[in-house]
């Protein structure tokens, strides 16, 4: 909180005071970065007193965060982030790659990477005084936003489209958040909500738009290198430890800034060597950002998204440009799978690896799987891929992987001639 300075726009460059903004730049609409105070965080923080800490939560970064602590012991708030990493060595043997992990975000108390950031921003309301908090959503934002206010005893209004999975609203709705499910797509739920957080005094959540949302999403990357220096044995009074390459689904590319900023900023702390090679993996039907990676331009242009991943499912993302740059900028890259190739991945994590991931979660792992085809990661990498959430989000989309559980007669001679069909 003390070494919170203000904001850097990511088109201008132009820096902000502390009060000068809430979302966007006011020149050209950019995303903002927070700017911390490097040289103050290294005189009152280190990876030795961090990896001391009894929290194991996002709040053990407190000192690289620009938000106080809202009060999160004891509370929902409390079981944020500091999810597993899974050491998946029969995997990285299979695929001839040196390591490979997994971090399961599907872990967090609504179930998704989400509530990293809907976590922060509820702390940042609360020390502004705002009296409500509006987001628009696909349903996981929605739903960690509903979820993290509820512990926080603060109002949440979420706006969904109305195609949003029944797992999802009924999140939602159980957190007692209001919610209205839009006529349209998440764009005209996007669009809307910024109308009314003006209109009506509100703070707006929003993907993209709101800097602290991304402030949220890069402790994963300080979990990563801290949770991988407890795995490999290194002491966690020095340096933490870097994987060669990590890949992250894609969708309005907040998760990816988010983490990029993270490494970034663990960097510039001297507290790790060097940033990894970040991945994005979005879906065939919504790859805007990939369409860009690939045609080597940073100008993003809109999609008709379509895609059965509905949390990577946007037409225009709202932090393409530094989801972009999280690739280009770290020798990474993006690819994009089809939507078979996201199921085949749900099933094979369940079944291989014990995580039941959503369609949006899996992808990233499908990505992996095209990156070691395309000779992108090999031998001499070590890998950490990201699940975002749980697959019980979206139990249609797994019904559909896995296709339905045959019905049989509660008789032992039905049973065995159902196992020999
Ligand atoms: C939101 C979300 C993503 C994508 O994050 P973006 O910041 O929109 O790129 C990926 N997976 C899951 C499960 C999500 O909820
Ligand atoms: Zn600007």
């Amino acid at each position: 909180m003390q070494s919170f300075i203000g904001y850097r726009c990511s088109v201008c460059g132009k820096t902000y005071e502390q009060d000068e903004l809430t979302y966007t730049c006011p020149n050209d609409g950019g995303n903002v970065d927070v700017i911390l105070d490097y040289d103050r965080i290294k005189n009152t923080s280190s990876p030795g007193k961090i990896a001391a800490s009894r929290d194991f939560s996002i709040w053990r970064y407190l000192d690289l965060l620009p938000v106080a602590d809202p009060g999160h012991t004891g509370t929902p708030l409390w079981a944020v982030g500091w999810t597993p990493v899974f050491d998946l060595s029969v995997k990285a043997a299979e695929f001839g790659l040196k390591r490979l992990w997994l971090k399961d975000d599907g872990r967090n108390p609504t179930a998704s990477f989400k509530d990293r950031a809907s976590a922060v921003v509820v702390a940042r309301a609360q020390q502004t005084g705002v009296e409500v908090t509006i987001t628009a959503s696909t349903g996981n934002a929605g739903a960690a936003l509903a979820g993290m206010a509820a512990a926080a005893s603060h109002p949440a209004v979420i706006l969904a489209p109305k195609t949003a999975p029944p797992a999802k609203v009924a999140q939602l709705m159980i957190f007692g958040a209001r919610v209205f499910l839009v006529d349209g797509n998440y764009d005209d739920a996007f669009d809307l909500s910024v109308e009314a957080a003006n209109a009506l005094g509100w703070y707006c959540r929003n993907t993209g738009y709101n800097p602290f949302t991304a402030e949220g999403k890069k402790t994963a990357a300080f979990e990563i290198c801290e949770q991988l220096s407890g795995m490999v044995g290194q002491a966690l009074q020095s340096n933490w430890y870097v994987p060669d390459a990590v890949f992250v689904s894609v969708g309005d590319g907040n998760i990816i800034s988010g983490l990029h900023k993270g490494f970034k900023e663990l960097s510039s702390l001297g507290w790790i060597e060097r940033v990894p090679r970040i991945y994005g993996i979005q879906s065939e039907g919504s790859a805007a950002i990939a369409n860009a990676y690939r045609a080597g331009t940073e100008e993003i242009k809109p999609v008709a998204a379509d895609t059965l991943a509905d949390s990577i499912s946007v037409d225009l993302p709202r932090d393409g440009l530094r989801a972009l740059r999280a690739a280009t900028e770290t020798g990474g890259a993006y690819l994009a799978v089809s939507d078979q190739a996201i199921l085949d991945a749900m099933v094979e994590l369940g079944k291989d690896v014990a995580v039941f991931a959503e369609p949006a979660g899996s992808t990233a792992y499908a990505g992996m799987k095209v990156a070691i085809e395309q000779g992108l990661i090999g031998a001499n990498d070590e890998v950490l891929v990201m699940n975002t959430g749980s697959g019980l989000k979206d139990v249609g989309a797994s019904m559909q992987a896995t296709g339905k559980a045959p019905v049989i007669e509660p008789l032992l001679s039905a049973l065995q001639s159902a196992l020999e069909a």
